[in-house]
């Protein structure tokens, strides 16, 4: 099955591409103005290994979701900023796509506060990545859709309740006072569609919300994916407050059931606690893998320095999780 074509770094007149196939083999396709020929095949280390990768850049971030589970109080401690550096995060995103990688996926914190986000963004598309970004969608304004329109793919919005109670009293605000209102929701999502990316929803599911419906929204929407999350107490990063989140596996089957149809469509795809463990192969802005397989952030040595493929393998993710929750999709 064919997948996207990636650039490769190479010869200017030649202007080679890479075919990467599911099979795990790469073709190398040499391009002389409209002759395309093939110049190489090899094997890359593909086969059992999630295509997908979410780059957690950097923590900061312009909301207070008391639940949120990426402080990254670790990374704080081994970099004076809490996140590496413009150069070296690039490096990362090209030697990502170098191992194989086909998706990657820009969070935080709040991405869109990176003051070079959209070098990121640039430098995996280069590669042929398809390109995501997660955001809480307070900073997505016309200059960004429009800056960003050619190099990614998708955005997906973090949207918990319609209700402005709900999301100030979990802390989905601005600086934990100002929400974002149904209004102006469904303002941005429209903005999102007239630039033409493809969109995604997140939810996370918790005690204010589980009884919520959120039909309005996703029918207003029509996302082409919605990701329904039951809020994921993690040790050291949200303990703080998860008590007044937590919810049992009945309230969150309670919240899928209301969305049914959604969920019959193929449009809603859930994720309890146990399918979130291990199957998100996740960088942290320290440029670490990172699991939460034992309920905490456990961390590899700095990828840039032990490379990709030593630092991933180390992290044994779960394959067969991460095709159990539809991690493989209608991406690209
Ligand atoms: S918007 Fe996202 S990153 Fe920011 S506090 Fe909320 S969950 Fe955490």
């Amino acid at each position: 099955m064919t997948q996207k074509i990636a650039l490769i770094p190479a010869p200017p007149m030649l202007f080679p591409e890479a075919l990467f196939l599911y099979s795990s083999d790469v073709v190398l396709i040499e391009v002389q103005g409209n002759k395309k020929s093939v110049k190489q095949t090899m094997k890359t280390p593909f086969e059992g290994i999630i295509p997908s990768v979410n780059y957690h850049l950097w923590e900061p971030c312009n909301m207070r979701c008391k639940f949120c589970f990426a402080p990254f109080y670790d990374a704080k401690k081994l970099l004076p900023k809490g996140h590496l550096p413009k150069e070296q995060s690039l490096q990362l995103v090209s030697e990502l796509a170098a191992f194989g990688f086909e998706k990657i996926t820009f969070a935080g914190g709040e991405p869109t506060l990176c003051p070079w986000i959209s070098d990121l963004i640039s430098e995996a598309k280069k590669w042929g990545m398809t390109t995501m970004i997660v955001t809480n969608g307070s900073r997505i304004n016309e200059a960004f859709l429009e800056q960003n329109k050619e190099i990614l793919d998708w955005i997906i919005l973090s949207i918990d309740s319609l209700t402005d109670e709900t999301n100030l009293k979990s802390g989905r605000a601005v600086t934990g006072k100002k929400v974002y209102t149904k209004e102006e929701y469904f303002k941005l999502i429209d903005k999102i569609k007239k630039y033409g990316y493809r969109l995604k929803i997140n939810t996370v599911v918790h005690q204010l919300n589980f009884q919520e419906s959120m039909k309005e929204l996703i029918e207003y929407a029509k996302p082409e994916r919605w990701k329904v999350f039951q809020v994921l107490p993690i040790k050291g990063e949200n303990d703080k407050h998860i008590d007044e989140f937590v919810i049992t596996d009945e309230m969150f089957s309670a919240f899928i059931a209301n969305h049914h149809q959604l969920q019959d469509e193929g449009i809603l795809v859930r994720e309890n606690n146990i399918e979130m463990k291990d199957s998100y192969v996740m960088i942290d802005p320290a440029g670490r893998f990172y699991t939460n397989k034992n309920g905490m952030q456990e961390y590899s040595e700095s990828i840039l320095s032990n490379g990709v493929e030593r630092t991933y393998f180390k992290m044994n993710y779960n394959y067969q999780n991460f095709i159990n929750r539809k991690g493989v999709y209608n991406w690209k």
